[in-house]
């Protein structure tokens, strides 16, 4: 490793450093205090983002491979789950908030000495944003997988080969699920879901708390469609407290019942905490009934902590 020869003195106790044979392989030591140098490697992560056939590329502004195209990537920093780096990266190069859906290859090898020595490629689908190049990059475009440009690394090569090849085989018109913010013409789709959760809705009142909702500036209402149909809905409301830092909760969530389980929950919430993110929320919340434990097994399925048990009480005004 060249870095094992630039170690010249111990970080510990700042002896000078010399170098010996332990654990097979000389390596820098310190004969003061006896700590031995043990490169780490570094891991970067990167997302393949793929839509209507197209897959998301960046160009690079840095060396090498300075002009070549390559997909959103970036180090992983020590602490942080890649996963979150890969869409970190992602949102700081091309404007595009993407969610991973699944590890897609971990690629070994160095390619240039400032390089990472393990790529983890996922895959990830895009949640929302607007396209724009920015950071360490000059340009950020959908291509088809038949007309890449100039590819940067041996990794994205195969990577897109890959891919290529997977897309070939197995290609089917998958569901499409989209995200997007609710519109007046949803009220009747959004009754709907609301009368199946027990919550007895019309659509003319719902179109009278979709006016009121967007008189508020602090807060959200997405809804999910499946096949161009809406199938669910989320609220996200951003709350600033004395006894508490700006902080998001999820006013309510429901999915259509007959297109449970095919991750449009899963895709919804993220979509709430990313929109939480953008308002600088430092914390999510949801409230459930004590009597709904499927929706508690969701919640701590997707990262959720069950922090406390509470009464609801009312009034009529
Ligand atoms: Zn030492």
């Amino acid at each position: 490793m060249s870095l094992a020869a630039e170690i010249n003195y111990c970080p510990r106790c700042g002896n000078a450093i010399s170098h010996q044979t332990r654990f097979g392989k000389v390596r820098p030591i310190c004969p003061q205090c006896g700590w031995i140098y043990f490169p780490d490697p570094k891991v970067a992560a990167a997302v393949l983002v793929e839509q209507n056939g197209r897959v998301l590329l960046v160009r690079r502004v840095n060396q090498p491979q300075r002009g070549k195209w390559t997909l959103p990537a970036g180090f992983v920093d020590a602490g942080e789950d890649p996963a979150r780096a890969a869409e970190r990266e992602c949102l700081e190069e091309t404007g595009l908030n993407v969610r991973v859906t699944s590890v897609m290859d971990v690629i070994a090898g160095l390619e240039h000495p400032r390089g990472a020595n393990f790529l983890i490629v996922y895959r990830a689908e895009i949640l929302g944003g607007q396209l724009a190049a920015r950071d360490d990059v000059d340009a950020a475009e959908f291509f088809p997988l038949d007309n890449l440009p100039p590819l940067a690394f041996e990794a994205t090569q195969h990577v897109l080969e890959t891919f290529k090849r997977s897309n070939v085989q197995t290609f089917k018109p998958a569901t499409a699920m989209n995200i997007r913010p609710a519109a007046e013409s949803d009220a009747v789709a959004i009754a709907d879901l609301c009368n199946q959760l027990g919550y007895l809705s019309t659509p003319e009142d719902i179109a009278r708390r979709l006016y009121q909702i967007g008189q508020f500036e602090h807060n959200a209402l997405f809804v999910a469609e499946m096949d161009g149909r809406v199938a669910g809905w989320i609220h996200v409301i951003a709350f600033s407290l004395p006894e508490m830092d700006l902080h998001a909760e999820i006013g309510g969530l429901v999915v259509d019942e007959a297109q449970r389980s095919l991750g449009l929950g899963r895709l919804l919430v993220a979509r709430a905490e990313a929109w939480a993110r953008e308002h600088e929320c430092s914390e999510i919340r949801v409230r459930c009934n004590v009597i709904r434990t499927r929706a508690h097994n969701f919640y701590e399925c997707i990262g959720y902590e069950n922090i406390k048990s509470q009464h609801t009480f009312r009034k009529q005004l």
